[in-house]
């Protein structure tokens, strides 16, 4: 068998992402409440009161006032940083191989 490619691409690995309540924590997001949906004040628009809804079992978030949204940490992550997805990835260190 010959190697169709010499350069490694990566491959995310969704189990590497950080747990969905640690890497709020880490981003100072403060999430009140408890059970799977807690609130926090959003980082996408000048909040005074908890207007984020964040998931903290699929890391998921939701802005009942500006609308951000995404399913789990990396699109937060993506979404915060303005990050394409491979390079957010790699951020949480869910991108596993490649060269780079
Ligand atoms: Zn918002």
């Amino acid at each position: 068998m010959h190697a169709k490619k010499l350069r490694a691409q990566g491959r995310f690995v969704r189990s590497n992402l950080p747990n969905s309540i640690e890497y709020y924590q880490s981003q100072g997001i403060k999430l009140k409440g408890t059970g799977a949906w807690r609130d926090a004040l959003c980082p996408f628009h000048q909040d005074t009161k908890p207007s984020l809804r964040v998931n903290v079992e699929r890391g998921g978030y939701k802005c009942m006032v500006c609308g951000a949204h995404g399913g789990d940490v990396l699109a937060f992550h993506m979404h915060r940083y303005g990050l394409g997805f491979i390079a957010a990835a790699k951020a949480l260190g869910a991108w596993v191989g490649g060269d780079e």
